[in-house]
Parts: structure tokens; C-alpha cells; sequence
């Protein structure tokens, strides 16, 4: 076996959607699926409008993908929320064969509704837990570059290992494009005593304007250098694509290369950004 393979041995690549909310979105999923099957992903997630805005949707998306022979992890916020409805969610969910399970808080979109029985993701990881036992592997989120809400980094460290120990078997990082601020998040929370997987999440890069907008609303960081860079090619979308290949393969060699458990893709429900890394580091 030649070293390459050696080092991806042992290695969960994952895939994120979002459910559709048209047929043509639908199709367009279809096709996106059909095209990143081939690539043999451990797992699909599906995300989840908080206040269960999506669920009946990312249920669909769910059991298609099911359909197609992959495991497929629905993500569950719990903003919003009754227990009960939780309950519900996590039984059909059970009913169908699903063992994995993203369990979020969620951001409710404002303006809506209450703030529900659960406040924070911890909660609905020792919900899930005490009600289910140990039928679903729990994903939880992590985030390198901190919360945006957190009230100190400090804080967000505290809360991250809380909701680990209160049940959770790995974590999916928020995107972020500078690999030392996850290589320290997960020092500082192994020294903390949490030792599940923490896989990276990769955002590819293909719009400028959008990958602005999501960021700020996320607090992720661009790079100054790779913002000015993309900000430059204007409407070529050609060039932005080329670049932010070259910016996020790097990122992912270098993390690859740092020993991480896997990469989680934030597909956006488009195939051909993530397979074009995936082609260039020969996964
Ligand atoms: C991999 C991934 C997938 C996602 N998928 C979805 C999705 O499908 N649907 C969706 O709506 N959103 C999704 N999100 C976004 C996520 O819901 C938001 O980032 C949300 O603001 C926080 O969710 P959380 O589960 O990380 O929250 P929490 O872990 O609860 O943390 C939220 C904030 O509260 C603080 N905090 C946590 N626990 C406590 C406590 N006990 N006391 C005081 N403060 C506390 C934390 O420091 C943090 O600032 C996803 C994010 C990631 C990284």
C-alpha cells in the first residue's frame, strides 16, 4: 500500500446538505448525490431549520439517501423545541434505521417564536442520551474561532467539553480557512480531558459575496490576503473558483498532514467544488 493510502487510512470523509425546498431543488440534490456517491463518503448529514422549520424535508432527504446505500445523519436543533417534539423527531428517526444524529442548538431566525425547553446543545445531548441510550452516534458542533456568542473563548471552551461529556461520540468543526486556530482548539480541549474525533469542517470557495455574508453572520474568518485576492477577480467566477481551490486544498493537505480524524464537507448541494479537491488530494 503506498504511503498516501496510509495516511487517509482510518479517515471519515462526510458530506453536508441542505434539505430543498423546490422540485428543481430536489432534482438538482439528486444529481449532487449521484455525482459524490462514487466518493464512498462514511456519512451525508442534513441540516435542520431551527424550530423544525425543515423537518419533514430533511426527513425526505434523509431516507433518499438511506435509499442509495449511504448513512445519512438528519442534524437536529433544539431551539424552539419541546421535549416532546424532540421525543417524536428522535423516534421516527429510530424507526427508520437512523444511528446518527448532529445534535445542534440552533439559531432561531428572529421575530420567531419561543425559545423553547432546551437552551443549549448540551441539554439536547443528554436528552437524546437519556432517552435513547446508545442507539445514535451524537455530532456535535465545534468552533475553532469561537462562538460568536460566547462570552469568552474561555467560555466557549467550558461549554464545548460540557457538551461532549454530556454524551457526545465526535464533533463537526464550524468552517474556518487558518488550520492553527483548529489545531489549538483541539489541544486546549484535549488538556480539558475531551478526546472524541473533532473533524474539520471545509467550506470550498466559489462566491465571493456569499462566503463574505455567511462568515460574518457565523464568525468565521477570511484571511485578509484571501478576501482582497477574491474581492479582486470581480465577476470572474472562473478565477474565484481556481483560487479558492488552491486555498482550500492547501488548507486541507495541511490539516491532513496534522493528523485530523477525517474532513466534513459543507457541499452547499453542489458536487463539483468539493469533488475538484477531493480529485486534487488524490482522496
Ligand atoms: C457542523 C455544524 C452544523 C450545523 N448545522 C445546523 C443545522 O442543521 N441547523 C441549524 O439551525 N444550525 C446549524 N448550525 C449552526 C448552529 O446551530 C449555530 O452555530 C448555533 O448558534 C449554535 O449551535 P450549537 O449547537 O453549537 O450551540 P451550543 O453548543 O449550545 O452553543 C451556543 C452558544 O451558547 C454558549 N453555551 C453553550 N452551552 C452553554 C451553557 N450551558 N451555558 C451558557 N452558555 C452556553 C456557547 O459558548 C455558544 O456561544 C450548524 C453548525 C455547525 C458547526
Amino acid at each position: 500500500m503506498g504511503g498516501a493510502n496510509l495516511i487517509m487510512q482510518d479517515r471519515h470523509f462526510s458530506f453536508e446538505f441542505f434539505p430543498p425546498k423546490t422540485p428543481e431543488g430536489r432534482d438538482k440534490l439528486r444529481n449532487t448525490r449521484a455525482q459524490l456517491a462514487p466518493l464512498h463518503p462514511r456519512y451525508i448529514s442534513v441540516t435542520f431549520g431551527a424550530g423544525g422549520t425543515t423537518q419533514q424535508g430533511t426527513l425526505d432527504a434523509v431516507l433518499e439517501i438511506q435509499r442509495d446505500g449511504i448513512e445519512a445523519a438528519p442534524h437536529l436543533s433544539c431551539v424552539g423545541s419541546t421535549r416532546d417534539s424532540i421525543r417524536q423527531i428522535l423516534s421516527t428517526y429510530r424507526d427508520n434505521g437512523i444511528r446518527r444524529i448532529v445534535a445542534l442548538r440552533g439559531d432561531m431566525p428572529s421575530g420567531m417564536g419561543e425559545i423553547g425547553e432546551f437552551r443549549y446543545a448540551n441539554e439536547l445531548v443528554e436528552f437524546i442520551r437519556a432517552e435513547t441510550g446508545d442507539w445514535f452516534h451524537i455530532e456535535v458542533a465545534a468552533y475553532p474561532e469561537y462562538h460568536p456568542q460566547a462570552r469568552s473563548p474561555r467560555h466557549d471552551l467550558d461549554n464545548f467539553v460540557r457538551k461532549v461529556k454530556a454524551g457526545a461520540d465526535s464533533a463537526i468543526t464550524q468552517y474556518f480557512y487558518n488550520a492553527d486556530a483548529y489545531f489549538r482548539f483541539v489541544d486546549d480541549v484535549r488538556a480539558m480531558g475531551v478526546d472524541v474525533p473533532i473533524v474539520p469542517g471545509i467550506m470550498p470557495i466559489t462566491n465571493y459575496a456569499q462566503l463574505m455574508r455567511f462568515s460574518e453572520m457565523c464568525g468565521a474568518e477570511v484571511p485578509r490576503w484571501v478576501a482582497k485576492r477574491l474581492e479582486s477577480f470581480g465577476d470572474d467566477r472562473e478565477a474565484i473558483r481556481a483560487f479558492g481551490l488552491d486555498v482550500v486544498t492547501a488548507l486541507c493537505d495541511r490539516l491532513l498532514a496534522g493528523g485530523v480524524p477525517g474532513l466534513h464537507f459543507y457541499t452547499l448541494n453542489a458536487a463539483a467544488a468539493t469533488k475538484a479537491i477531493w480529485q486534487r488530494l488524490k482522496l
